[in-house]
């Protein structure tokens, strides 16, 4: 049989839906991101006619906002895999589907909803097994990529107080003031989510390039400059720890006064990691970690 090429520039959802249905065997699926909502009932279909289904996407929070039926679909069969890489400059940008191992579909099309709204394009190529296997090569690739790294990340030590049994995480704690050139200094502090304990890991760590990306970070205008700036921050933190531990997360300190005039102090999360989530909450209250650099700029 001869290979069969088809371009599209809309209803990419639908030839997607198309494509798959024809499925016999097999379907892998690379894509950055997916709305597991839309496409749930068509996994579902795949998973109930036997079709092994297995998946790779990013691990973002656009992704991990549909957990429950990403769980689900692990539940019925379905192989999925949410990858960060650690390396931030590695993104998984992948949109191709291998469908038993002679039809593709690749493009720069997301599976999701905010794909729609952009000017995408989406190739479905019939009877290509050599390069149906040159897209298979590169997916077996990447479920292998990095697991040490990924359970690096993962990994959280139980505080050793008495009956407390919380977690504790290393944060990168910044004081509040900056260095005339910039800079911010800080320690960085190991910290229990339950009881007051804490402790200094490193002290003195100074970082020109931080400041400026949590700022663009936090102001991200949307997932895909969100996902490119927590690689690049993960990037600058990975020196600071050893392969077997992370930096959790990145604090700063912030001084002022509340609604009633008094002295507060506190210090707020600017960064986490992906796998800590709520288990570190957003703002330390009452609490600075002792983090004082007197920079004597204050921006
Ligand atoms: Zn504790």
């Amino acid at each position: 049989m001869s290979v069969k090429v088809k371009v599209h520039f809309e209803n990419h959802s639908q030839i997607i839906h198309e494509i798959l249905t024809e499925a016999k065997t097999e379907v892998c699926i690379a894509v950055a991101w997916i709305n597991f909502k839309v496409y749930l009932g068509l996994f579902e279909k795949l998973i109930s006619s036997n079709i092994k289904l297995r998946i790779i996407c990013s691990d973002c929070n656009a992704n991990r906002s549909h957990q429950i039926q990403i769980d689900w679909l692990i539940g019925k069969g379905a192989k999925i895999k949410l990858l960060k890489m650690p390396n931030g400059r590695n993104h998984m940008h992948h949109k191709f589907a291998v469908v038993d191992d002679d039809t593709l579909i690749n493009g720069s099309f997301n599976w999701s909803p905010n794909a729609t709204k952009s000017f995408e394009n989406l190739t479905v190529i019939k009877n290509c097994p050599n390069e149906a296997r040159k897209f298979k090569e590169e997916f077996e690739r990447l479920l292998k990529v990095k697991t040490a790294s990924i359970k690096a990340l993962q990994k959280v030590n139980k505080c050793k107080q008495k009956g407390c049994g919380g977690e504790l995480f290393n944060i990168l704690v910044f004081s509040e003031k900056y260095s005339k050139y910039y800079e911010l200094t800080g320690d960085l502090v190991r910290v229990c989510n339950s009881c007051e304990e804490y402790s200094r890991v490193k002290e003195d760590i100074v970082n020109n390039q931080l400041p400026i990306l949590l700022q663009s970070y936090n102001g991200a205008a949307d997932e895909y400059e969100e996902d490119v700036l927590y690689g690049l921050i993960a990037d600058q933190l990975s020196g600071y720890m050893n392969k077997k531990e992370t930096v959790h997360a990145i604090g700063r300190v912030a001084t002022g006064l509340d609604g009633f005039d008094n002295d507060y102090i506190q210090t707020n999360i600017l960064w986490k990691n992906v796998f800590v989530g709520t288990r570190l909450p957003d703002c330390f209250e009452d609490k600075s970690f002792d983090v004082f650099y007197d920079n004597s700029y204050t921006l």
